[in-house]
């Protein structure tokens, strides 16, 4: 039987109080399968958590710009201050074996109609925001299926092919015969003001994207970062969702 209903989420950042909250709440939804735009680790101190509980959900995954600097195929000097301290924190917390398996994941990734990058989908290998209807424009010239999901941005927002290019940051959005890249926004690290969790559950066959938002224990996973000794702003910043 082929999948219909998706989990879908991504930038999941080592925060692991944030991904169970995600994946218990994509359980009571039934979906059948996951679809998963990177950026496992980076920022929070759940790597090895994190990594662990995502290769046991074996999604459809791809790479985030984190993930591959971990594993060393992305340099230091694209990241932040904080950022850079995070990766480097992260090569020291995870098994080689996790690392090489983060290496290994690919740019882009496609199943049926959907295609999956975790920035854009005109430039994977930049791992450039996807947040305009002229950078949506660019991803359209180069989409070859009806439907992507990208991440990276952390701001969750559907972009449609058409002139003009429009957008939703609805809650539920019918896709319909629409050509569109979709972000669900972050698991571990939102950006739009509103700390929950942020994922998505889409039907592959109604073509109905719902992005869901659940409450997890921000204090547990700040907590871990100021353990760990990661910079104090990875942790504060949860609690404002910027
Ligand atoms: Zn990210």
């Amino acid at each position: 039987m082929p999948t219909l209903r998706y989990g879908v989420f991504g930038d999941i950042h080592s925060n692991l109080a944030a991904l169970h909250a995600v994946w218990e709440a994509m359980e009571r939804e039934r979906v059948d399968g996951y679809l998963c735009m990177g950026d496992i680790v980076g920022y929070g101190a759940d790597a090895r958590e994190c990594v662990a509980l995502i290769r046991d959900l074996n999604p459809l995954v791809v790479a985030g710009n984190h993930d591959w600097a971990v594993a060393g195929k992305l340099g230091l000097e694209y990241f932040n201050i904080q950022a850079q301290a995070a990766i480097v924190w992260t090569r020291r917390a995870l098994e080689a074996e996790d690392i090489a398996w983060l290496g290994d994941l690919p740019l882009t990734a496609t199943v049926g109609d959907i295609t999956l990058a975790h920035g854009t989908v005109h430039n994977p290998p930049a791992f450039e925001y996807l947040q305009t209807p002229y950078d949506a424009h660019l991803s359209f010239q180069e989409l070859q299926t009806k439907t992507a999901f990208v991440g990276h941005s952390h701001i969750p927002v559907s972009f449609f092919d058409g002139t003009p290019i429009t957008y939703s940051i609805d809650e539920r959005i019918e896709f319909g015969d629409r050509v569109c890249i979709a972000n669900p926004g972050s698991v571990g690290q939102p950006r739009d003001e509103d700390p929950r969790a942020s994922f998505a559950i889409f039907d592959a066959e109604t073509r109905i994207l719902q992005v869901k938002r659940v409450e997890y224990d921000i204090g547990r996973t700040i907590g871990g970062i100021l353990r760990a000794g990661l910079p104090v702003l990875l942790g504060e910043r949860l609690r404002i969702g910027r």
